[in-house]
């Protein structure tokens, strides 16, 4: 089995830990990974105001420089023993389509692979950050009507963000395509959305887009599921989608132990195309 970790956070996140791009590296050879990928918030565009109550979304843009070096300087420290990518965890948001093209013209040549991602839904121009809480999830679904409603709209966003012209640089995975389950035991649906999400797997194979296969939901108490859950990871493998694991870490701690409870299916390294 492949133990290569696409999705790592650094000390560069706002919402995370302090921990250092080091740390996860001793971490990562402790437990035998082969190499990780720093998939750090990427700033957010120009003019977009972060809805999250503190302002903690991404990393802010006069960090990215520096986040760049301390990555570019780890991956020369441990080249003889780790594969780093030096990624972006990238947020489509609806209607700042140029400003996210014109962040990855400007450091897309750098990148060696990142992860497009929606947190953030628009409705009646109102853009609320998805994730964040239960409670601001449901002013979401206050506001579209009902929780449904909110899964809706997140599946229609992500068919977007498959669907958008982000340039050149666009990154090629998709980060948590379930994302909208994370609040699910406090939350529930009253319907399944494997009709939207067979539709969103059918897009991005039609791209070529590969998939994260993200265990951060199996850590969240509301959730406790893998983004996809293991059955859609099954489908997106039939379909020969290729699954990049991601293990979303915010502190080292949280690099995958043991990757076997999560998985026998079959995991990509994020640089083969
Ligand atoms: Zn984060
Ligand atoms: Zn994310």
């Amino acid at each position: 089995m492949l133990k290569y970790d696409g999705h790592v956070h650094s000390p560069f996140c706002p919402h995370g830990t302090k921990d250092t791009l080091n740390s996860y590296c001793e971490k990562a050879l402790e437990i035998g990974l082969t190499g990780l990928t720093f998939t750090e918030h990427a700033p957010l565009p120009e003019g977009f105001v972060d809805p999250a109550p503190n302002q903690d979304s991404a990393m802010s843009k006069d960090q990215l420089y520096s986040y760049i070096e301390h990555v570019q300087s780890i991956q020369e420290k441990y080249k003889n023993e780790l594969t780093i990518g030096l990624g972006l965890e990238v947020d489509y948001i609806e209607g700042f389509e140029e400003e996210t093209t014109s962040l990855l013209n400007e450091v897309g040549p750098v990148l060696t692979d990142s992860i497009l991602s929606v947190h953030f839904l628009k409705h009646n121009d109102i853009i609320y950050c998805m994730d964040h809480s239960p409670e601001m999830f449901l002013e979401i679904a206050t506001s579209t009507g009902s929780v449904d409603a909110v899964h809706q709209l997140y599946y229609q966003t992500l068919l977007q963000s498959i669907e958008a012209d982000l340039g050149a640089y666009k990154p090629n995975r998709m980060g948590h395509i379930t994302l909208a389950n994370k609040f699910q035991k406090k939350v529930p649906t009253t319907q399944s959305f494997e009709r939207e999400i067979q539709k969103v797997l059918q897009a991005m194979k039609a791209h070529g887009y590969s998939l994260d296969y993200n265990v951060a939901g199996i850590r969240k108490p509301l959730c406790k599921e893998s983004y996809p859950p293991i059955l859609t990871a099954r489908l997106a493998v039939s379909m020969g989608i290729p699954l990049v694991f991601g293990s979303d870490a915010h502190q080292a701690k949280e690099l995958p132990l043991a990757w076997n409870e999560y998985t026998d299916l079959p995991l990509s390294n994020p640089f083969v195309k």
